[in-house]
Protein backbone atom coordinates (compact mmCIF):
# COMPACT_ATOMS: atom_id res chain seq x y z
CA UNK A 1 0.00 0.00 0.00
CA UNK A 2 1.02 3.92 -0.97
CA UNK A 3 0.26 6.78 1.24
CA UNK A 4 -1.63 9.33 -0.56
CA UNK A 5 1.10 12.76 0.26
CA UNK A 6 -2.10 15.13 0.24
CA UNK A 7 -4.99 13.62 2.52
CA UNK A 8 -2.78 10.49 4.68
CA UNK A 9 -4.71 7.51 3.00
CA UNK A 10 -3.63 4.42 2.23
CA UNK A 11 -3.99 3.64 -1.43
CA UNK A 12 -3.74 0.38 -3.44
CA UNK A 13 -0.60 1.44 -6.50
CA UNK A 14 -2.29 -0.84 -8.71
CA UNK A 15 -5.81 1.33 -9.07
CA UNK A 16 -4.33 4.85 -7.43
CA UNK A 17 -3.72 8.26 -9.47
CA UNK A 18 -0.02 8.39 -9.41
CA UNK A 19 2.06 11.28 -10.53
CA UNK A 20 6.06 11.16 -10.50
CA UNK A 21 8.00 14.11 -9.36
CA UNK A 22 12.10 14.35 -8.81
CA UNK A 23 12.35 10.84 -9.83
CA UNK A 24 9.84 9.82 -7.24
CA UNK A 25 6.45 8.33 -7.48
CA UNK A 26 3.38 9.19 -5.46
CA UNK A 27 0.04 7.90 -5.48
CA UNK A 28 -3.53 9.20 -4.55
CA UNK A 29 -6.57 8.54 -3.69
CA UNK A 30 -8.85 10.33 -6.05
CA UNK A 31 -8.20 13.35 -8.82
CA UNK A 32 -8.46 15.92 -6.34
CA UNK A 33 -5.78 14.77 -4.32
CA UNK A 34 -3.53 14.55 -7.51
CA UNK A 35 -4.41 17.68 -8.55
CA UNK A 36 -4.02 19.15 -5.36
CA UNK A 37 -0.37 17.71 -5.34
CA UNK A 38 0.59 18.67 -8.88
CA UNK A 39 -0.74 22.08 -8.50
CA UNK A 40 1.86 22.45 -5.51
CA UNK A 41 4.39 19.40 -5.38
CA UNK A 42 7.08 21.25 -2.24
CA UNK A 43 4.19 21.63 -0.40
CA UNK A 44 3.15 17.82 -0.05
CA UNK A 45 6.78 15.74 -1.73
CA UNK A 46 8.97 15.09 1.43
ZN1 LIG B 1 -6.28 11.61 -0.96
Amino acid sequence: MATDPVCGMECDEKKADSAEYKGKKYYFCSASCKWAFESNPKQFAE
